[in-house]
């Protein structure tokens, strides 16, 4: 018998999924979204997918069996970085409705609450532009935040650059080479402050970032209020959505 603790809807077989809704056993689940963009010359266009996949991973596997992760939603909205050849991007109203789609699926499976854990700046303005409405049609307790959103100035302190997130710099970088260090290309690094990423930066801000997570699903599955508000950030400033 498979004795993995598995998290991701796709490793569950239909009877496994069934059965942890009817006990009651299957709480809550995460909707990851990211992106496939450009990062600048040294980090992998997959970066948003793979690090929010780590995270999702990692804060459902703490609440194990209580919580699921359904597959990354891997490609979003990156209008922005269309200059630089290889982003993939989709509309934003595809981008909504595609992850509306998916949090209804869960909705009719039988899952009552559910986090959109999202890794990527750009989704963030068109996903909270919608979430009320969402939330309305929904019926369940659905809410969305990024992953960095549970960080605080103490996190920010740890880099050199006080800039948390940030695009493919300091932060991301350091992320890389904590979590995935084959996918840094470190001799195409072409910016003096992305090189003052570090592994041990990177460790030391996965561990807040996990239990940060697993607390705001704890929280929705206790029905407590959770009052992390979403932020994105581009051009290295951090922006509050209110
Ligand atoms: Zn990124």
């Amino acid at each position: 018998m498979d004795r993995r603790k598995r998290v991701f809807i796709g490793d569950l077989t239909r009877k496994e999924f069934r059965q942890g809704i009817e006990s009651g056993t299957i709480q809550a689940a995460i909707v990851p979204t990211a992106a496939t963009e450009q990062h600048l010359e040294h980090l992998e266009m997959i970066h948003d997918t793979a690090s929010v996949t780590y995270m999702a991973e990692q804060a459902a596997l703490r609440l194990h069996p209580q919580v699921v992760v359904a597959t990354t939603i891997p490609i979003g909205v990156s209008e922005h970085w269309m200059a630089h050849k290889g982003t993939l991007t989709v509309r934003p109203e595809i981008f909504t409705e595609y992850v509306y789609d998916v949090c209804d699926a869960l909705k009719r499976a039988g899952v009552t609450n559910i986090l959109i854990l999202n890794g990527h700046g750009g989704n963030v303005k068109p996903m909270m532009a919608r979430m009320d409405e969402y939330r309305a049609k929904l019926g369940v307790n659905v809410r969305f935040n990024s992953y960095w959103d549970v960080y605080d100035v103490t996190h920010a302190a740890l880099m050199e650059t006080k800039r948390l997130p940030g695009h493919a710099d300091e932060y991301e970088t350091s992320m890389a080479l904590a979590l995935f260090p084959e996918r840094v290309h470190a001799e195409d690094i072409d910016d003096p402050a992305v090189r003052l990423a570090t592994r041990e930066k990177g460790l030391a801000l996965i561990e807040p970032a996990v239990a940060g997570v697993a607390e705001i699903l704890r929280k929705m599955i206790a029905g407590e209020p959770v009052d992390l508000i979403p932020s994105t950030f581009r051009d290295g400033e951090r922006r509050s959505m209110v």
